[in-house]
């Protein structure tokens, strides 16, 4: 073993000296990986491929060299991304699923006021990318529906002129979509970048998509994660070219792997099989909100995504309760406004099933 000499810089020194302090102050997000046989925390699909299509996938992947780098442009795929969404491909920005995107946002646009203005709860990442990466967060309150509150949020836009707004519709993890005309309103006020992420859109039967032919900062992000492909890390970025073309220069050169490129391009190809889980999805969530709505002391929000979330008290201990009976869901319980929350992905029948059962067991007991 190496003798450290007493001048040598150490670990702790150097993570105090040289880590910027928002980042040292922060946790990295953490979506841990328990063994249970019903694993409902994740929002992903519950589907595995159609024989038809995994065979489409196998042929497809063994077509790709991987001694070789992928495509940087990814060329085709947004060609077909071009053709399903009807937006030219030099709107069209890929990524290693929306979160890279989510960084690459804030990495671009950090250029003026240095703030990013999201309403919470929401998802995490917009947080922990815009700290790690030095900007000044402002989090709003929603209202009490989850909604957002338009008399505090266009004042706070007014103050600070934020670089860059989120907007999670359907938001996670509450589950709503926001109303369309109070987005609408922060759009008019705004002189940043206002980005809807839409990665629950397909669950909620609207998208503010044709919005991008009448605001010029508008970006709209979805992904293939919910829909039945998280494991290939596909997020998808529409915008004004001109903002594509800065965004793109943030953007590291082989970003979305052969694989997933070559895997994907068969699936948007024939979007039969995504259509169809969404249908299976819908049905469960009416299903799995309606039980859930009759089981006393539960308060169930309303969902346009393919999650629930729901207060219920003691949450803690009946998330751990649900554990030990094999069915993992996701704990937001803290302090404050998420008190006693706790949201369930849909996953397939058998699984809902099981959630019920273990639900009401643990209830009871
Ligand atoms: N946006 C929202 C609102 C999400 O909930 C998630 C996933 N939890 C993401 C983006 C990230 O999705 P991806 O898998 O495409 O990185």
């Amino acid at each position: 073993m190496s003798q450290q000499k007493t001048n040598q810089i150490t670990e702790a020194r150097l993570i105090e000296s040289r880590v910027r302090k928002s980042l040292r102050e922060l946790s990295a997000y953490s979506a841990p990986r328990l063994d249970c046989a019903v694993r409902l925390d994740g929002n992903e699909s519950p589907f595995a491929l159609s024989k038809g299509l995994e065979t489409m996938v196998q042929n497809a992947i063994r077509k790709v060299e991987v001694n070789r780098y992928p495509d940087p442009e990814a060329k085709n795929l947004r060609n077909i991304i071009s053709k399903v969404s009807g937006f030219s491909k030099d709107r069209i920005l890929l990524g290693n699923g929306s979160d890279e995107l989510i960084g690459m946002l804030i990495t671009t646009f950090s250029g003026g006021t240095k703030k990013i203005l999201y309403p919470t709860p929401t998802f995490s990442m917009y947080g922990l990318t815009g700290l790690a990466m030095g900007m000044e967060l402002i989090e709003l309150p929603l209202d009490e529906q989850f909604d957002i509150d338009s008399a505090v949020t266009i004042e706070a836009i007014n103050k600070n002129n934020p670089d860059l707004i989120f907007l999670a519709s359907p938001n996670n993890p509450t589950g709503n979509a926001f109303s369309s005309s109070k987005i609408r309103e922060i759009l008019d006020c705004s002189e940043g970048v206002v980005v809807i992420d839409e990665a629950y859109s397909d669950f909620s039967g609207h998208t503010f998509m044709p919005l991008l032919e009448e605001y010029d900062n508008l970006v709209i992000l979805r992904t293939l994660s919910k829909v039945g492909f998280a494991g290939l890390r596909l997020g998808i970025l529409y915008a004004r070219e001109g903002l594509v073309r800065e965004i793109n220069k943030v953007r590291y050169p082989y970003n979305v792997n052969s694989l997933s490129q070559e895997v994907a391009e068969v699936i948007l190809n024939d979007l039969e099989f995504v259509n169809e889980n969404v249908q299976l999805i819908l049905k469960e969530r009416h299903r799995v909100y309606d039980r859930l709505s009759e089981i006393g002391g539960l308060d169930v929000y309303r969902s346009d995504a393919n999650f629930i979330f729901f207060r219920v008290k003691g949450a803690g201990v009946i998330f751990n309760k649900l554990i030990k009976k094999g069915v993992l869901i996701r704990n937001f319980h803290s302090l404050g406004r998420l008190k006693n929350c706790l949201r369930v992905t849909i996953g397939a029948p058998h699984e809902n099933e099981a959630f019920l059962i273990a639900l009401r067991d643990v209830l009871s007991s």
